[in-house]
Order: C-alpha cells, then structure tokens, then sequence
C-alpha cells in the first residue's frame, strides 16, 4: 500500500440489469479500500453477454453510482491509462491472449458440440457425479486438429488444467484450496469467439493492474479457475477479497420477493443515498469503534478495512435502513432534502415541478416541520398535509369532541375572530392572539390550547403551532399548483365540518 504498490481496485458490472443492493455493497466496498489507500477504482463493464446487456443498464448503473457518490477515477466515461474499459472494446486483447496460450499449449481446440457435452452433463447428473469436462480433446493429434479447424468446425478453447491443488488466500475467507480435478478445463473463448467471463475477467485484470478483487463469494468457484488462467499466463494473481451473500430476514438469497432491491427502487421510494450507503457499508463490515451506527461516507472511508469484513452472510433488513433513513432524513436540512423531494410533492400536485425561490424556501421550512413522521421522502407529501389544510374526512374524533364542547367551541370562535381581523400571521402575531383568547375567555393550558390546535388542523395532536400557523399563512399567499388553506380559511372549514 505504497507508491510502489498502488492499490486499484475495480467494479466490473455486467450490464444485464438493475444494480441491486449487492451489487452495490461490492462498488462501494472497493470505493472505500481504494479511498482510504488513495488508490484508484476503475469502473469497467463486462458485457460480453450479448444476448443480455443493454446500453440501458449501462446508463442507469452510472447514474446510480453516482447518485450514491461513488466516484471513479478510472474506467468508462473517465478513460485512463489501461483502457478501453468496455469488454466488447477489448476483443483484440483477448485473442491474442488466447492465441498465446494456444500457441504454448497451455490451452487447446475443443470440438464437441454443446449436444454432446450436454449429454455426458446428463449422464454424469444420472451417476449422480458432478458434471465436468471429460477431457475429450484434450489430446487430439495435431492433423486431426488442422483438418477440422480448415474444415470450419466450430470449436472453443480450453484451458489445459494441470494436476494438483490450486488455492488462494482470500482476505476475508482465508486459504481455500481445492483438487484441480474437481475443475474441468474451463472454455476460455467460446465457438464465436467471445471470451468467457473467467478469461475475459483474468486477462483485464492484469492489464489493468489490479491489486485486489473484491467482489461477491458467488464468485469463489471461479476463482480458482482464474487462478490457474493466471498461472497459465505466467502472471502473479492480484489479492482476492469474497464478501458474503446478502440474505433476507428469512435467510433466503436476498431478492424481489423481499421487496426494493434495485438502487432505481431505493431511489423512487425516497432513501437519501447518504443513508443506503451508511446501511450497506455495515452490511458486512463495522466500523473498529463499537456501537458506531450513522456515518458519514467519508467517515466510513477513513476507518475501512477488509480485515474488518465478516463472513457470515449479513442480513438485509429493511426496518434498520427505514430507522437510518430517517435519522438522515432528520440530520439534513429541508431545504436540501427539498431537491430529491420535490418530485413527490409535484406527483402529488403540491409544489410546481420546477424550483423556484419563494416557494422552495418555504417548502423547506414545511420539510423541516413535517420529516420527523416519515421513514422516506415519499410519504412527506401525505405528512405535509397538516400545512396545506383539512378536509372534512381528516377531523379526528378527538378534535371534535373539543370543538363540540361548549368551553372549546367559545375558545375556537373566538380565536377564529380575532385571526380574521388580523392580516398575515407571523408567531409573534400568533402568541400575541393565543393571550388575547386566554385573557378573554380565562381558559389555560389544555383547555386553552387543544381547541386552538382542534380548530386549525382538525387533529388532537401534531406539529407545533407556533410553527404551523405562519407556514399556513404564507403558504396561502404562495402559487401553489395545490392552495394552502390560510389559517382563517381552514378554522372556517372545519367549524362547519362538525
Ligand atoms: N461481471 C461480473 C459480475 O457482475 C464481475 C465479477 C467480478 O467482479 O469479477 O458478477
């Protein structure tokens, strides 16, 4: 971890479809370690699956990971020394890797079709052995070999997998070493000449310098392949680093079923990133000082270490990401939140879809009164409605037991009559009418307060008035697609309401 051995690190995403939560962990897992070394991270995209990748999730996994703030310095978009980070922009290379390793017999021609090789899959299945490559070709004298390659038979190539063990020591699950036999030789190019993943995969790691691979254990088995494609390359393997699966609380792979697992779904429910990535980073990792929770993305950049990653699986659960979403939501000011906020209010009809300075000030200061009941951005509109004003089915039957009191009703009338005669409402024209009501009717505290909040919001309980009534009041004077009942105007309606 010095100049002479920089640390680089890489996302290398297929862009197959949404980035989902685990997907993500492993991006911000290799952004933390490149972050706290002053290494680099490099984003490269392994879409060499044809059929499945489509410049659509390309786009969207960009844009999420930079919505998340996990900038890269390297790799699509940014270029760099190593390039070009698409694997379809790389075919050159890898054939003439794979051209090597023919010409040094470290890999050979294979001919049997995928009929055939599925039929021996299916044998073997029915001795109830694991399906592996029988080594058919692997010895094919050289004229049959330059026959069939000038008669255009189709054929992949293998690598040639030597006897013995192979093994690596992963950083977080240790050595793990295995028979080579229980390997068969793996295809390194398929019969149209695309690579494989495990090629693809060796042959840019390399050449991009990667020191360390960190990336999800679904990928363990192919490690060991890839080890021995280095070997066959004559290469030294980066560190490797498997960070365990994450699982629902029914300790089922983590998956729709289990509701939002897409960072686009995340997103569109209102999680503030500053909160995904706060929970993901402790999904799997914790931070040296006990009982830290909330934390900054560069808090957690200058404490991470891959010697603190676990390897049981961690557990997804959702109601500690809604708890630290709200504590974000609480610790960020609303007139910041506004930004990813607004286009729920504007879904909602509540604010314009475009900024603009008066209205985005006070729809700050409504934020600011109302986040303390949601756990995402997408339930504030519901919340704000204490400010833009009851209709007759939001009357709590508490609210109007205390309007339908005779003691309540005098203290609502009269506090209505006095907010009529008065022209904007600021808190200080507020309290001021608060003592003028308590001195005229003689009524205090409770007695006094609850029909003024009965009366204003149709609720016995909720935000502070003191706050509530001057947002009300301006609210009602601003262009708003949804009008804001002024206090007068809703003390009206809901007089009349029961
Ligand atoms: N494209 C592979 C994936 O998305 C990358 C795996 C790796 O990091 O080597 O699973």
């Amino acid at each position: 971890m010095n100049s002479e051995n920089p640390i680089r690190v890489r996302f290398a995403p297929s862009p197959t479809g949404f980035l989902h939560v685990g997907n993500v962990r492993t991006a911000l897992f290799n952004w933390l370690l490149a972050g706290r070394h002053g290494g680099t991270f490099v984003l490269r995209i392994e879409d060499t699956d044809a059929a499945r990748s489509e410049p659509r999730y390309e786009r969207q996994l960009v844009e999420d990971l930079a919505w998340l703030g996990l900038d890269w310095t390297e790799g699509i978009d940014r270029g760099g020394e190593y390039g070009p980070y698409r694997q379809t922009d790389r075919y050159d290379l890898y054939r003439r890797y794979a051209g090597r390793l023919v010409g040094e017999d470290r890999a050979y021609r294979c001919f049997c079709s995928a009929a055939e090789l599925e039929e021996t899959r299916r044998l073997q299945l029915e001795r109830k052995e694991t399906p592996r490559y029988e080594g058919k070709c692997r010895h094919l004298p050289p004229e049959e070999i330059r026959e069939r390659v000038d008669r255009g038979d189709p054929f992949t190539l293998r690598l040639r997998v030597r006897p013995g063990t192979v093994g690596f020591d992963d950083l977080v699950f240790g050595r793990i070493e295995i028979e080579t036999a229980q390997v068969s030789d793996p295809v390194l190019v398929r019969s149209d000449g695309s690579p494989t993943y495990n090629f693809s995969c060796v042959v840019d790691d390399l050449l991009m310098r990667i020191s360390h691979v960190v990336r999800g254990d679904g990928h363990l088995s192919n490690t060991h392949r890839q080890v021995l494609i280095y070997e066959a390359l004559g290469a030294e393997p980066p560190r490797f680093a498997h960070l365990s699966t994450i699982l629902g609380p029914d300790g089922q792979k983590l998956s729709k079923r289990h509701g939002a697992t897409s960072i686009e779904d995340f997103r569109r429910r209102g999680y503030l990133p500053e909160a995904l990535v706060n929970y993901l980073a402790l999904l799997g990792w914790s931070p040296p000082v006990d009982g830290q929770e909330i934390l900054a993305l560069e808090e957690i950049r200058a404490q991470f270490d891959l010697g603190r990653v676990q390897k049981s699986p961690a557990i997804f659960d959702t109601a500690k990401l809604d708890w630290m979403n709200r504590t974000w939501i609480n610790r960020t000011p609303g007139t910041e939140l506004l930004a990813a906020a607004r286009p729920f209010f504007a879904a909602a009809g509540l604010l314009p879809d475009a900024p603009s300075p008066a209205v985005d000030a006070w729809a700050g200061r409504v934020i600011d009164l109302v986040k303390t009941h949601v756990d995402h951005l997408d339930q504030l509109p519901e919340a704000a409605g204490v400010v833009y004003g009851p209709d007759a089915a939001g009357i709590d039957p508490d609210a109007r037991a205390a309007l339908a009191a005779p003691e309540g009703r005098e203290v609502a009338l009269d506090f209505v009559r006095r907010v009529e005669g008065e022209g904007a409402l600021t808190p200080e024209g507020y309290r001021r009418i608060v003592g003028e009501v308590k001195a005229a009717t003689g009524r205090k505290g409770r007695h006094l307060y609850h029909p003024i909040r009965a009366v204003l919001t149709g609720q016995g309980s909720g935000p502070d008035l003191e706050t509530l009534v001057p947002l009300c009041d301006e609210g009602a004077r601003l262009p708003l697609p949804h009008p804001v009942l002024s206090p007068a105007a809703r003390a009206r309606r809901i007089l009349e309401a029961v």
